[in-house]
């Protein structure tokens, strides 16, 4: 089946755990007749839920991709790539990845919970994306649901803004359009009162259609002039329609399709994509013409590592057409790749295609070059394109693992290489210092489902332990410091003096450097290596054994040999002025300091921040919904040790959590007291 670029809707779905995702996912595909039954959550027979773990799971921890081609009230076919995203925060790695290559975000509400804090979080992201945002309120069937209470929740948090396309009528049984329709009633009063609002919003977008709309009311706009207006203000953000569904029985789940294809922008009319070009100076933004026949310009915003089908790349199209054997450069490499098979994805099947128009999303296999945000194209003018980076959660939870059996080091090493570059939120750390390697992810549930994976898909089993807190040191003050290194081995000696002030920084500023010799009292060519031996002592720290930061290190004044001076002479007399100056600026240790959000069932709310407390941690807001609360705090790193059991412990398993990095701080004086006595003994410097 062909489609053009404007039959193209790209929709990703996104929410709390527990929306209902996974279930409307499947009750769209089945509606738009891509299915011939839906599948349910329960029996684990979702489209969207085909990882093993996921069905034993029961929620989905990666993306899933489908498509529907459809003809619902035109004669022309439209296509809808809908990306199921994972909804539990460890999993956002995923989610974000999925809103590159989208233009509409569908922000699924549970209509019997009620929105959750992190639909905040999610409508930002949305927001820095450009993605029109769309609201699904969802399980209108629900006993307890609260539509209005829902409704309420939503314009208080997001504005005026917020305003329903539809609404509930007869209990949840079905829904009624109150965009196009003025008449009728509803479960939330009549119809004709919400039309008025919706329209009231929508002219402001535009001085034009405001003045028609005034002057002849309703009748004074023309359909087109009405949707562009809805377009624009959908793009600008100056609405966030609302749609009502049940995915469950299907209620409202056909309109919400018609609403796509009619109202959602399709790839031409959307925000333009965050494409940026690196020139000489920097990189500006890069406009891409969707439409026409120009060079191809795609990214890759998904890896799957199939065991069967092998390296599955899947990318959006911004620009050009792919087509079947022809040639793809990856990045600025040099040696293009023909694109043997083409696909379309739904769930776990592949569907071979001919080509991908620009707009649309497709996947193409067992290429090794491709990673996750690699951009494909055709031309090397497009060598230095890229996609503005997301920024991604940073992987804040630790655990240095083992190949459970020897000889599995290398099989280990490949696994987690494969692992990491499906999900840009887990990241593998190789510290050949302590010869450890590190896996980090967003909580301990997410490197369980990496360790599952590992086992389950790579036939790896490794131990665990918790690994190395990276803490750091600082100065707290101004000083000085001098060293005069000089040696005299029989023939030609070693001569070189540092003289070097130190001034601490702003917290989290790095290090600078700075050259303020006059009069070449150390020439210039041994600048270098006192760069060097400052940078020694930053690498292995000066009490703990830890990097240094925030420092600034100004070498001013020393003295050289005509014949004795040399590199490593230099070397050494900076390293020792620089621990020199530090010993007389109070060094700090820091240690890193995480935002931690804990999820447990609401009776468990006092143990939990009990066991908090116990942890030097700072309490910054608890809330909740419905049997659950969560908390949030700002807790040192090294008093985590064990949380996880603990929580467990705690709620029976229920609990959950997650961290984030916020800062580093100074750690307090008997736990630095401990840091520097296990260090000393083995670093004391001659
Ligand atoms: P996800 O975590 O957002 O993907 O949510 P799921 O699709 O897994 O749904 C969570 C639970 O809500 C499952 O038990 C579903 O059967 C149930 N559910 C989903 N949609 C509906 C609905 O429209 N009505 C009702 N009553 N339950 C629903």
């Amino acid at each position: 089946m062909s489609y053009a670029t404007r039959d193209i809707r790209n929709v990703a779905l996104a929410g709390h755990p527990g929306a209902g995702k996974t279930t409307l996912f499947e009750a769209l595909l089945h509606a738009g007749g891509a299915l011939t039954t839906a599948g349910t959550v329960e029996r684990g027979t979702t489209v969207s839920d085909f990882d093993p773990m996921e069905k034993t799971r029961g929620h989905s921890i990666d993306i899933a991709i489908a498509s529907i081609d459809h003809a619902p009230v035109s004669d022309r076919s439209y296509h809808l790539n809908l990306i199921d995203t994972p909804g539990y925060p460890e999993f956002r790695g995923p989610a974000l990845s999925a809103l590159a290559a989208v233009e509409t975000a569908l922000i699924v509400v549970d209509a019997d919970t009620g929105v959750e804090h992190g639909t905040v979080r999610l409508m930002e992201r949305a927001r820095e994306r450009g993605l029109c945002r769309v609201f699904v309120v969802n399980k209108i069937d629900h006993e307890q649901a609260d539509c209005a209470r829902v409704i309420a929740q939503l314009r208080e948090m997001f504005g005026q803004e917020v305003l329903p396309l539809n609404l509930p009528a007869d209990g949840g049984r079905r829904v009624v359009d109150c965009f196009g329709s003025a008449s009728g009633d509803s479960d939330l009063g009549p119809v004709a009162e919400w039309h008025q609002r919706i329209l009231d919003q929508v002219v402001e977008v535009d001085e034009g259609v405001m003045e028609h709309f005034l002057d002849g009311g309703e009748q004074g706009l023309s359909p087109q002039e009405l949707h562009d207006a809805f377009e624009r203000a959908l793009r600008e953000g100056h609405l966030f329609p609302v749609c009502f569904v049940s995915a469950r029985s299907g209620v409202g789940v056909p309109e919400l399709l018609q609403i796509a294809e009619r109202l959602f922008p399709d790839p031409t009319e959307a925000n333009p994509p965050p494409l940026l070009k690196r020139n000489g100076h920097g990189d500006e933004p890069l406009a891409v013409q969707p439409t026409n026949g120009g060079h191809v310009i795609a990214d890759v915003f998904k890896i799957v590592n199939d065991p069967f089908v092998g390296k599955l790349g899947v990318f959006r199209v911004y620009q050009g057409t792919v087509r079947r054997d022809t040639q793809l450069f990856v990045d600025d490499g040099r040696k293009p790749f023909k694109v043997g098979h083409l696909f379309r994805l739904r769930g776990k099947e592949h569907v071979e295609i001919d080509e991908a128009v620009p707009g649309d999303i497709a996947a193409v296999a067992k290429i090794d070059e491709l990673h996750f945000d690699a951009v494909l194209h055709d031309s090397h003018d497009e060598d230095a394109v890229r996609l503005a980076p997301t920024s991604f959660p940073k992987a804040m939870f630790g655990l240095a693992v083992q190949a459970a059996s020897r000889g599995q080091e290398q099989k280990l090493s490949t696994a987690l290489q494969k692992l990491a570059e499906e999900d840009p939120a887990f990241v593998v750390e190789h510290n050949a210092e302590l010869n450890e390697v590190v896996i980090r992810g967003l909580s301990e549930l997410h490197l369980r489902v990496m360790l599952e994976r590992l086992k389950e898909r790579f036939g790896v089993e490794v131990t665990t332990r918790p690994p190395r807190i990276a803490y750091r040191e600082t100065i707290s003050t101004k000083a000085e410091g001098h060293h005069r290194h000089k040696k005299q081995t029989g023939g030609a000696g070693q001569f070189g003096e540092v003289f070097l002030r130190i001034e601490p920084l702003p917290r989290g500023s790095g290090f600078e450097f700075v050259d303020e010799v006059k009069g070449g009292t150390i020439p210039g060519q041994f600048m270098p290596a006192v760069e060097k031996g400052v940078r020694q002592v930053l690498q292995t720290g000066a009490i703990s054994g830890h990097p240094i930061q925030d420092v600034r290190v100004i070498v001013y004044e020393g003295k050289h040999h005509p014949v004795d001076s040399k590199e490593v002479a230099f070397v050494t007399a900076a390293r020792k002025a620089f621990l020199d100056a530090i010993s007389k600026a109070r060094p700090q240790v820091l240690e890193p300091i995480v935002d931690l959000e804990v999820g447990a069932p609401e009776a468990q709310l006092g143990d939990v921040t009990g066991s908090l407390a116990g942890r030097r941690a700072r309490i910054t807001g608890t809330d909740g919904a419905r049997g659950e609360v969560v908390v949030r705090a700002q807790v040192p790193m090294s008093e985590l040790d064990g949380f996880a059991a603990e929580l467990k412990s705690l709620t029976a398993g229920k609990g959950r959590y997650s961290l984030d990095f916020s800062h580093y701080e100074p750690v307090p004086p008997q736990v630095q007291q401990k840091l520097v006595e296990a260090y000393k003994p083995k670093h004391e410097e001659d």
